[in-house]
């Protein structure tokens, strides 16, 4: 495409490499894309005009130059983008955290909050909550999860991910390999209903608010401070034990 430019206009050309494909339109996927900028504009901004969220990105590669998301593009330039799995950046190269362990989930991603907290991962999910007070939710060291790419790129969001699937099973795994959680997994640590760390309770303590056979065939009971829910390793775990196995099976295939 002839494009006439005016005197002090650019052309930079960006490729999108391995992941970060996702968030391009099918028709640009291929080619590298083309943007024609009249004025200096930061890197990050002309990426996330691409569709690219900030927080996906963990290389940008100026004229072959590693550089930060502050850097102004003002001439001519070829950029490359890479995302967090596949980035070949060197160690204290790349723009991102990889272990995060404390998150945000936006409320259509429900399953993917349960399932983080079954493995023991800090979660804040309120299905309710507002897109401002989703991003205003994020601290330094709690990453955003959410499909909405409009949302990730919100400039107080510092860490966040958008699953790329739609299956809650892949998006567990997804999210466990980008955050590199495999190794901190601890299942039943923490309540499913509230996010609460869990504590052991004696069982007299809880007696009174056991079914007449829970209180014949169990002995070990945690309870969450948060709301008072009690667990314990009854038939109603088989249902979590099962998703935990199939979760542990699909991180090592
Ligand atoms: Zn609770």
């Amino acid at each position: 495409m002839n494009v006439a430019l005016s005197a002090n206009a650019f052309t930079v050309r960006f490729y999108f490499h391995g992941s970060l494909s996702f968030f391009l339109r099918r028709e640009d996927r291929a080619e590298p894309i083309t943007k024609y900028l009249r004025e200096k504009t930061s890197v990050k901004d002309a990426i996330e005009s691409c569709g690219v969220p900030h927080p996906e990105v963990d290389l940008i590669c100026c004229d072959g130059q590693a550089v930060p998301f502050e850097h102004c593009l003002i001439a001519d330039a070829i950029v490359d983008v890479h995302g967090v799995i596949d980035s070949p950046a060197k160690p204290g190269e790349g723009l991102q955290e990889r272990s995060v362990t404390r998150f945000v989930a936006d409320g259509h991603l429900g399953k993917l909050a349960r399932d983080l907290r079954l493995l023991g991962f800090d979660v804040v999910y309120a299905p309710a909550a507002s897109d401002s007070s989703l991003a205003a939710s994020c601290s330094d060291d709690r990453a955003l999860l959410t499909r909405d790419r409009r949302l990730l790129m919100h400039k107080i969001v510092r860490h966040g991910y958008c699953p790329r699937s739609q299956d809650p099973t892949e998006q567990i795994l997804e999210v466990i390999r980008r955050f590199d959680l495999a190794k901190m997994i601890a299942p039943y640590t923490r309540c499913l209903q509230c996010n609460g760390l869990l504590a052991h309770a004696n069982k007299m303590d809880v007696i009174e608010q056991l079914q007449p056979l829970t209180k014949i065939y169990y002995q070990d009971f945690r309870r969450c401070p948060g709301c008072g829910k009690i667990y314990w390793s009854g038939s109603h775990f088989g249902k979590l034990e099962a998703r935990i196995e199939r979760i542990r099976k699909a991180l090592t295939t």
